[in-house]
């Protein structure tokens, strides 16, 4: 029998108070691959009790600004040193093919890196004023802030949350996805290496139902910072408002990619091919509903199936591998209702959808046609390899159908006309856009949704508001 893995709380791995032990799973095989200790609310409350001590005592908040900028760089170098077992871990925790892993851990020491340099840049202003005086505002640190991460990218998504809060001076407590918690512990314990200290950043793996609500109502946690599922999001919204504590908040998607008859269909195939299926479409920014012009249709549909019948679905140790498996087998049950409900409501189905004979949780891409704007396929986020390719007439149309969904979170468009993507990017309700590409993320620049994809905004200078509160200050001239 493994360890039992306990909390990191106060820069100690404790054991979790509850008796309850999660067993962490490779979807790749169903393996155990680590126990872990379910923490209780007793134990969300003592992390956020050394969370608070930390912030009050100020040892982190009130260190020279080099010395928090050091401490973030080093976290980052920690992050290069161990990214072969932090990949690893990732790889076989999340079900992801470990090129895709690798790419991960590197996302997240630059989320490090960027909000190192950003420690020393980042700051109030003098303000003239109708007074005699001088105005003043600082931008200071909030206080303790409860970070609730997902299980697709579970260390990038923590490393969107917690590089910039730490470097506004904030002290942190994460709840991550109970499915996926190894590479946040590991984390944990790379920012105690990297002079980080104790009692700053805890880690409290357990269930949603008691250590997240257990957060998100504690009266010292003054900020939630949550990504998840919209359901899930308009509760924590909820419960913030009982301490009207800021909330800020990553959702789901049915981003649509737009393609224009004048697109170069061999690239726009390749990239939207990942765009839609990449980490086995448990993806925020999934590009699930792709609208083509017509004349160009019916060869985007063939182009599309053909190369999705060819993607390498399987072994995620496997250099070569392109999809891994869907994290759980509750999840793939979850995303099967979802393909016999599109088929039950008159979508064809043109490939995939079918489960490999491999003992992880694996479905092969799925391509669907005929889709109508009223369809679930059209409507809910699946989370799981399948797309619905829908043909549009006219500009206008393409649009009206792009912004015809609850969310609106990511996107794409496809054309060589630079005035039409402009034009059209204009119009799309939606937080992030690429033009001729697929990539969503990018740490330099605000992400997140618009309408139910979210609020507020992680990466890039953006998210430095969200952690941090202005306070004004007037200075009498005599
Ligand atoms: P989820 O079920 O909403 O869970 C997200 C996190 O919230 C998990 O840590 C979960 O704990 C916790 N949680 C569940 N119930 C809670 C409660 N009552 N109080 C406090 N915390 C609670 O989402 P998921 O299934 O892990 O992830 C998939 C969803 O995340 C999709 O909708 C996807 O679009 C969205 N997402 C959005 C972004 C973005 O940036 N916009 C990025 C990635 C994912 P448990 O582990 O116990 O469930
Ligand atoms: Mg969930």
């Amino acid at each position: 029998m493994t360890d039992v893995l306990g909390p990191l709380i106060d820069g100690l791995r404790a054991d979790a108070s509850s008796d309850g032990v999660t067993s962490v799973r490779n979807p790749a095989t169903g393996e155990e691959i680590a126990r872990v200790g379910r923490s209780s609310a007793e134990d969300a409350d003592r992390a956020v009790q050394a969370a608070h001590r930390t912030f009050q005592a100020g040892e982190w908040r009130r260190a020279p600004v080099r010395e928090r900028r050091d401490v973030l760089r080093r976290i980052a170098d920690l992050v290069r040193r161990d990214l072969e077992t932090l990949a690893t871990l990732e790889s076989q925790n999340a079900g992801k093919p470990i090129v895709a892993a690798r790419g991960e851990i590197g996302v997240v020491a630059g989320a490090f890196d960027y909000y190192a340099g950003a420690v020393d840049k980042f700051h109030g202003q003098t303000i003239p004023s109708q007074a005699n005086g001088t105005l003043l505002t600082f931008r200071e640190p909030i206080g303790v802030c409860a970070a609730i991460t997902p299980w697709n990218f579970p260390l990038a998504i923590l490393s969107w949350k917690v590089a910039p809060a730490l470097a506004m001076g904030n002290s942190v407590v994460v709840k991550p996805a109970e499915l996926t918690p190894l590479t946040a512990l590991a984390l944990g314990e790379l920012a105690l290496e990297a002079g980080l200290p104790p009692g700053v950043l805890n880690i409290v793996p357990g269930k949603g139902s008691e250590v997240g609500e257990a957060l998100i109502d504690h009266p010292l946690v003054r900020k939630i910072s949550f990504t998840g599922s919209t359901e899930v999001g308009k509760h924590v919204m909820k419960s913030g408002a009982a301490g009207i504590k800021r909330v800020s908040l990553e959702l789901g998607g049915k981003s649509a990619s737009v393609v224009f008859a004048d697109a170069g269909l061999e690239s726009c195939v390749e990239s939207s091919i990942f765009a839609a299926y990449d980490n086995a479409g448990q993806d925020c920014c999934s590009r699930s509903r792709i609208l083509v012009e017509r004349p160009v249709y019916d060869e985007f549909v063939e182009r599309f199936a053909a190369r999705a019948q060819t993607l390498r679905v399987g072994d995620t140790a496997d250099e070569t591998t392109e999809i891994g498996p869907l994290i759980s087998p509750e999840h793939r049950e979850k995303v099967e209702a979802h393909l016999a409900a599109a088929e039950s409501e008159g979508a064809t189905r043109v490939c995939g959808g079918e489960r490999l004979e491999l003992p992880g949780n694996f479905l092969s891409p799925a391509v669907y046609t005929g889709a109508e704007p009223q369809m679930r396929l059209m409507r809910e986020e699946i989370f799981g390899p399948a797309v619905a390719i829908v043909p549009f007439e006219t500009e206008d149309e393409a649009i009206r159908l792009a912004n015809d969904s609850i969310y609106g979170l990511s996107g794409s468009i496809w054309t060589r006309d630079i005035g039409r993507a402009l034009r059209v990017a204009r119009r799309i309700e939606t937080g992030m856009l690429s033009i001729n590409s697929s990539s969503s993320v990018h740490i330099e620049a605000p992400f997140g949704g618009v309408k139910q994809s979210g609020l507020g905004r992680e990466q890039g200078m953006a998210a430095l508001e969200h952690y941090t509160e202005y306070k004004s200050v007037f200075i009498a001239d005599d």
